[in-house]
């Protein structure tokens, strides 16, 4: 397939604003960071990378658990920024999802599934494996009642090509949990990866600053290096994970190589 045929769309769904040192260890203060979700139109499916928050979050934060109160919430009232509502207003109809890639499933990035009914689920093994963990659940990250939900789902080990054309690569880049994957997406404008929560901001990618909080550091280092070896071998533009810059001018300037 040629990758002309490709596209990769980025749509926000709300933000949240949580300690600065969540992303940057030792950084004071606040960041109000937005979460994206990501729409690819393949010839053979249409394809999202993760799904955002679980629209309960705009009345209440109970399902977070002991994580409760760590967040605060910007989604609009009238569930405008839930994913099935913003895939709709961007034209795609979320019952014809074909695939749904979790990066992993942090509750800002499974929350949203529920409303993807029909898709095969791609996730990694060994990230799967953590919902059984009743002491990460307890911790609130993870909501087994966000994404397990009965949907065909596809266990993967290490990197995966989902149309077997290398257009859409799940590449494993574990550390900031023992099964988050990236994904390499090439299309008609450039070569891109979805970076996830393996780098949250262009900064920790430039000055290799961990967060305070992650499942392994030495490996969530290696899996950095490993994205700036795609951006460096691949060309490929780097799409950070919650990175507010970045999201804001591929807002106004639209999705463009070099972001
Ligand atoms: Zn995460």
């Amino acid at each position: 397939m040629s990758p002309s045929r490709v596209r990769l769309h980025v749509l926000g769904a709300g933000h949240m604003t949580g300690a600065m040192s969540g992303f940057l260890r030792g950084e004071a203060g606040d960041i109000t960071f937005p979460v994206p979700i990501y729409v690819i139109e393949h010839p053979q499916g249409l394809v999202l990378i993760d799904t955002g928050l679980h629209p309960e979050l705009i009345e209440t934060t109970q399902r977070l658990r002991r994580l409760a109160d760590s967040f605060q919430f910007h989604l609009a009232a009238d569930g405008s920024q839930a994913c099935a509502a913003v895939l709709r207003s961007a034209g795609f109809d979320p019952a014809l999802v074909t695939h749904v890639i979790l990066t992993h499933l942090h509750f800002d990035h499974g929350g949203g599934l529920l409303q993807i009914p029909n898709a095969t689920l791609l996730v990694q093994g060994r990230e799967w494996q953590v919902l059984s963990d009743s002491a990460q659940v307890e911790l609130g990250a993870y909501n087994p009642d966000d994404v397990d939900l009965g949907h065909q789902r596809m266990e993967l080990d290490g990197d995966h090509d989902v149309f077997g054309d290398g257009t859409v690569t799940c590449l494993l880049t574990d550390g900031h949990t023992p099964g988050h994957q990236s994904v390499r997406v090439r299309t008609e404008t450039g070569v891109y990866v979805v970076c996830g929560d393996c780098c949250y901001l262009r900064r920790s990618l430039e000055n290799e600053h961990l967060p305070a909080f992650c499942y392994n550091s030495e490996r969530q280092l290696e899996s950095i290096r490993r994205l700036v070896r795609e951006k460096d071998k691949e060309g490929a533009t780097l799409l950070f994970g919650h990175d507010p810059e970045q999201f804001r001018r591929i807002a106004e300037d639209g999705l463009n190589s070099g972001v």
